[in-house]
């Protein structure tokens, strides 16, 4: 019987195919049932059609398949191919495609897949690509629905920072001005096999019917981020004044005392909908 939580399983599964994890892909192989279980529950799979980034040995797709319409996995390693094949052989509603997800178009991949079905993303992420994957996802403005992510404890927490934390940046924004993030569990190193060097956790990011603040133009206001972001030690009125991009000192200083704000204050302690209301007013005074 298949059971990838095994590890007297999994190694001679890996040893039948000449498999050894390797550490350039990010290939940590989860191990433990009930992180499985959290994950599946917060993919919320009943009826949709699932795309998992990184299958590795196929431990979540099998976790997924019961339980979704369709799971669609993506996978960098070609020696992993005849594994898959093997492990997902009885999971007739999967299909393993080879590639870097980084390259696919994403949009044409999940209409030709999933035509009209609600989609969600389930994915054990590669870490040394986590953010460039989780941006990507997020700026396409794919139809989809939420996104359940198990990555490095660190990466979890700037996704669910609040202003004026160490962890709050422009990731932080990227994220919350999208979606809400929701905090699953944490999950031990000795989950994974081989262990990584840190903790992980499980996030859902649950994409927003109707933005709660939307700017006037979204280019500018992630200019703004990235601007604001960039200086994290300069006021705010400074660091917008050496980007260059947002108008002379004074219009900056106007804008900011327009929103209440004290003339020392520092970006990072910004909300979203202050940060938009920031953008929005820039972008007024400068036209
Ligand atoms: N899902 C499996 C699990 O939970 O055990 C494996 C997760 S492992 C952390 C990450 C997986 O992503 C590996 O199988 C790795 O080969 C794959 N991967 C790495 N970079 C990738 C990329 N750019 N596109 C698609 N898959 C990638």
């Amino acid at each position: 019987m298949i059971d990838l939580t095994n590890t007297a399983y999994i190694r001679s599964l890996c040893a039948r195919h000449g498999i050894r994890a390797k550490k350039a892909l990010g290939q940590n192989f989860l191990q433990d049932a009930s992180v499985l279980d959290r994950i599946v529950d917060a993919a919320m799979p009943e009826g949709s059609g699932i795309l998992e980034i990184g299958p590795g040995l196929g431990t979540l797709t099998r976790a997924l398949a019961p339980r979704a319409r369709k799971v669609l996995a993506v996978e960098l390693d070609r020696d992993l191919l005849p594994v898959l094949t093997e492990t997902l052989a009885d999971c007739p509603n999967t299909s393993v495609l080879h590639g870097d997800i980084l390259k696919m178009d994403i949009p044409s991949l999940l209409a030709a897949e999933f035509q009209d079905m609600p989609v969600s993303v389930a994915a054990n992420l590669p870490y040394y690509i986590t953010t460039p994957i989780i941006l990507a996802l997020l700026e396409q403005n794919l139809p989809i629905q939420r996104m359940v992510f198990m990555v490095q404890k660190e990466v979890c927490d700037r996704m669910l920072a609040a202003p004026g934390t160490k962890a709050y940046g422009a990731f932080t924004v990227a994220v919350q001005y999208r979606c809400r993030a929701l905090p699953v569990c944490t999950v031990p190193a000795s989950a994974f096999s081989p262990a990584p060097q840190v903790d992980s956790a499980v996030i859902a990011l649950e994409f927003y019917k109707e933005k709660p603040y939307v700017p006037k133009d979204e280019k500018h206001f992630f200019s703004l981020v990235r601007a604001v972001f960039a200086q994290r030690r300069k006021t705010l009125a400074n660091g917008l004044a050496n980007a260059g991009r947002f108008g002379n000192k004074e219009t900056i200083a106007d804008a900011i005392a327009a929103l209440r704000l004290s003339p020392s204050v520092r970006g990072e302690t910004l909300s979203i909908e202050q940060l938009v209301d920031l953008s929005d007013r820039l972008l007024q005074i400068n036209q």
